[in-house]
């Protein structure tokens, strides 16, 4: 019996001993699960904002690329000859600064190297612009110019930006119904931008603006898109170089002459010393 009680005893402490294990164990679990959520309940409010902004980024059906491609054709083709009438480009106008949602981040860009972007709200650098354009999606999409909700992009087919976006690759069929719409975009442009009745300079450059951009929409004529020209880059470094070499070249054909200078000089001494030499020798 004794024994028996001793066993009893036994086996309740190490019933309790499990209990206890277990209980432990139990509470670990559950001390963990409630950060877990807690975790989860971060990501999950993290992920919505995510989904937010993904889904602001879907409300905005403006492409980055096309619109930056406008941007640079208006920069090129359009600008120089605007700044020359020292005209004033309205808000009304689609091409106006003010049109692009894009302008703010665009002006936030900063291409410190080759393979250097940098961000300019956050100073953030990435190897590739791409990458840039995906971080401001991310990140800055609050920064878009939503005020006008105007897309550059939409212009696009106005400006020939596949023209320009695509000079390197084969020409695509042209679609004369697409033709048309566009010329019709592209008059309507010019009609809003550069209106008739405001001056002879506004309607210097309505003028400009069908021939450079809307000409150029029709599938019978041979006429060539910006033909107006563009802006004439000039480029520092040539500048620098071509100076650089100008130097050089006259530092070269100098030396030739101080060189030459000198050897005749030389052969003249030479020449005395032979004379005045012949001359000693008959005494
Ligand atoms: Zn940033």
């Amino acid at each position: 019996m004794k024994t028996m009680r001793i066993w009893h005893r036994r086996l309740f402490l190490l019933c309790i001993i499990c209990n206890l294990c277990v209980s432990l164990q139990f509470r670990r679990v559950s001390s963990t699960s409630p950060a877990s959520q807690t975790d989860h309940g971060h990501v999950d409010s993290n992920y919505g904002r995510t989904l937010n902004q993904e889904g602001g980024d879907h409300q905005i059906h403006c492409s980055r690329d096309r619109s930056r491609a406008a941007w640079k054709i208006i920069q090129e083709y359009l600008m120089p000859f605007v700044e020359k009438e020292k005209y004033h480009i309205s808000k009304r106008c689609r091409l106006h600064p003010d049109n692009d949602i894009y302008r703010d981040q665009e002006q936030h860009k900063f291409h410190i190297d080759i393979n250097e972007w940098q961000c300019g709200y956050c100073k953030k650098t990435f190897y590739e612009e791409k990458h840039l354009d995906q971080h401001f999606d991310n990140r800055h999409s609050n920064l878009l110019n939503m005020s006008e909700s105007q897309c550059l992009a939409d212009v696009c087919g106005a400006l020939h930006c596949d023209h320009e976006m695509n000079s390197g690759s084969k020409k695509s069929k042209c679609n004369p119904a697409a033709a048309a719409r566009n010329k019709l975009l592209c008059e309507s442009l010019a009609n809003g931008c550069f209106p008739v009745n405001e001056g002879p300079a506004g309607s210097r450059l309505h003028e400009l603006f069908l021939h450079q951009f809307c000409d150029a929409h029709s599938c019978t004529g041979s006429r060539k898109p910006f033909s107006r020209g563009r802006r004439k880059k000039t480029n520092v470094f040539y500048i620098v170089v071509s100076i650089l070499l100008v130097i050089l070249l006259l530092l070269y054909y100098l030396y030739i002459y101080l060189y030459q200078r000198g050897m005749k000089r030389e052969t003249q001494t030479l020449k005395r010393i032979s004379q005045t030499s012949r001359k000693k020798k008959p005494s």
